[in-house]
């Protein structure tokens, strides 16, 4: 592998943003752009606000393709080292993180062996692709799914390597990218999501797809006559779509879903801080305290950010004047983790 293992790179996480184009509910409602890009640099003005990033995409000038190219690929290149990687998309409901992990899904499939699918809702795992639960959730809203006795939430555990694994979760083989794609309509579909102001099909939950990568590695025949022909080199890569990161006053929630706001906000807050612990450089050397433990989420990707795992935020935001209060806030939240 002619890869520099992540902790020996320059910075372990990179961050991009991504500009959606105005969708129609906007265009109807006279939305105008209030982003713009500075031609030629990674960098975004919204009013009297500048930031630069290590990436910035914008839908007229950058096909999807190129987030693929210059943001996943390195990652998966890195997984083929035996390197854990992790992707996730961040921004406030209807912002385009769902959109952006399914492309970025779709042209890396190749060379995958087991996916899982996970769900954090209310600072709980649940398994998306449990086939106990897929035909009770065909017929059942919301309430019914969160409150239903046979949704048990998994556990976390941490290996003597220090590696995270969930205690019994669905680990599908897949050998095609449609196989992959199904598993990921059904798991999506098994997703918690509870209606606001936003967007009705809001989504408040984090989801994590997993593709986990086992490679037999033969070495020399004088490694062949010890016996040790072959050694397995696994390493898991994370697509993280992101529960909305809009503020709760803004959604309009009432009790229940303000608690989820609560919930969903620590693992994002928790998020923030890893990821600006991991960035400051000279924290790092010093072997600073990350707070991993501080949510489920941040938990969950404890062997996949930092350390030996390189990471991706794109940071998805909508281009309407409407949002540029909430899309300040992403690019704010951004610019921190870099
Ligand atoms: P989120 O997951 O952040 O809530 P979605 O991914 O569901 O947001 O996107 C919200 C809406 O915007 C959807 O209708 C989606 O099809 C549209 N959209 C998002 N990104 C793009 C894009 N790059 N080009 C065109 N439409 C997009
Ligand atoms: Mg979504």
């Amino acid at each position: 592998c002619s890869e520099v293992a992540p902790h020996q790179q320059k910075d372990s996480v990179k961050v991009a943003v991504n500009i959606r184009p105005l969708i129609t509910p906007e265009l109807l409602l006279g939305c105008t752009d209030c982003v713009t890009i500075t031609p030629g640099e990674p960098q975004v003005q919204i009013g009297p606000h500048v930031f630069t990033y290590d990436h910035v995409y914008g839908s007229k000038s950058s096909p999807s393709s190129l987030i693929f190219e210059q943001c996943v690929h390195p990652l998966i290149d890195s997984l083929f080292c035996g390197y854990n990687a992790t992707v996730l998309a961040y921004g406030q409901t209807g912002s385009g993180k769902t959109y952006t992990m399914v492309d970025a899904l779709k042209d890396g499939t190749e060379y995958l062996i087991r996916v899982s699918f996970i769900e954090i809702f209310k600072e709980e795992v649940f398994d998306l692709l449990d086939a106990s639960h897929a035909a009770l959730r065909l017929d059942s809203g919301y309430v019914a799914k969160a409150a239903a006795p046979s949704r048990v939430p998994i556990q976390i555990r941490e290996t003597v390597n220090g590696g995270i694994t969930l205690a019994g979760v669905t680990e599908a083989d897949v050998k095609t990218k449609e196989e992959m794609a199904s598993l990921l309509a059904r798991g999506s579909s098994s997703r918690a999501t509870g209606s606001t102001n936003m967007n009705s099909q809001s989504s408040r939950s984090h989801a994590i797809f997993t593709i986990s990568l086992e490679q037999k590695k033969v070495f020399s025949a004088s490694d062949k006559l010890a016996c040790n022909d072959y050694n397995i080199l696994s390493s898991k890569f994370h697509l993280v779509d992101l529960a909305g990161s809009e503020r709760a006053k803004r959604t309009g929630a009432d009790g229940l879903r303000l608690k989820e706001g609560i919930h969903i906000n620590r693992g994002l807050l928790a998020l923030g801080n890893v990821i600006s612990a991991l960035g400051d450089e000279k924290k790092r050397k010093e072997g600073a305290f990350v707070p991993y433990r501080d949510s489920k989420l941040t938990r969950l990707l404890q062997d996949s950010l930092g350390g030996n795992s390189r990471t991706v935020m794109i940071a998805c935001i909508s281009p309407a004047d409407s949002n540029a209060e909430e899309t300040i806030n992403t690019l704010k939240y951004a610019n921190r983790a870099r």
